[in-house]
């Protein structure tokens, strides 16, 4: 593909992805030194060629290992994990996380759905799908950010895992949290909130700030599941996102009506 028709894809991909969210209207800034809807990676991230050649950009609690060695120790800890419930409801295998072990943003969700089950990887189904286009809008990319589930298996029926089943996996999804040492992590939902903030309030409450979250920071929003049964709520979502881009220092593209 040549790089107007690639450009035009993701220009068209990208007003899709803007009308879902409600917003219609378009202009662009004057003093824009490039074109606005240019997909270019709004923080520096590594490519997964540069990865082994750059410095480890902090010792984890895993020692001295590169992220990618103690994420992999992390999952090999886990083994086949048989420490809660979930082991022994029809698991097909253990989802534990994706992307960049390097990542300045890292997304959390629930648990995986069928889709995850079966592909062994989080958030590629429709739910994924809308993860997809949310991580674009912002633009960066998929493979830039590391996501990952408060459960690792998938809990029958897609049903909300139960507490004990968060408090005994969680505990793998802070150490890959630790390990990845993000600059922000990303609750999608409120399993995902109230486990890593250790709160049991309402969604409303606990969206629209910044939390010191370990050694790191932290913000809520919807899960994409929820998006997908209330749309209207997408515009909340996207304030959220633009709440994290504005943190990291990231371009905020001024699109959404006033
Ligand atoms: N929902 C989640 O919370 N996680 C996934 O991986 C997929 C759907």
């Amino acid at each position: 593909m040549t790089n107007s028709a690639e450009l035009q894809k993701q220009v068209a991909e990208r007003v899709r992805f803007y009308r879902e969210l409600g917003i219609y209207d378009f202009y662009r800034r004057e003093d824009a030194a490039q074109s606005e809807l240019e997909m270019q990676p709004a923080v520096s991230l590594p490519s997964t060629e540069e990865e082994s050649t750059l410095p480890t950009r902090a010792t984890t609690s895993e020692g001295q290992m590169t992220p990618e060695k103690a994420l992999r120790m992390i999952r090999e800890d886990l083994g086949d994990c048989t420490r809660c419930p979930l082991h022994k409801q029809g698991r097909k295998q253990i989802v534990f996380g994706v992307g960049n072990p390097r990542a300045d943003i890292m997304f959390v969700g629930e648990g995986p759905g069928a889709d995850e089950d079966q592909q062994g990887e989080p958030f590629v189904g429709r739910a994924g799908q809308l993860l997809n286009n949310m991580i674009s809008a912002m633009g960066i990319r998929r493979e830039d950010v590391y996501i990952a589930n408060v459960v690792k298996c998938r809990p029958p029926g897609n049903r909300t895992p139960e507490r004990e089943e968060c408090d005994t996996c969680s505990p793998f999804l802070l150490r890959q949290i630790a390990v990845v040492n993000p600059k922000i992590v990303v609750a999608l939902g409120a399993v995902a909130a109230k486990t890593l903030l250790g709160v049991n309030d309402a969604m409303v409450n606990m969206r629209g700030r910044i939390y010191d979250f370990k050694n790191t920071r932290l913000a809520v929003t919807y899960h994409p599941a929820y998006l997908l049964r209330d749309p209207r709520q997408k515009k909340e979502a996207w304030k959220d996102l633009q709440m994290v881009m504005r943190h990291l220092g990231m371009p905020i593209r001024q699109n959404a009506p006033s």
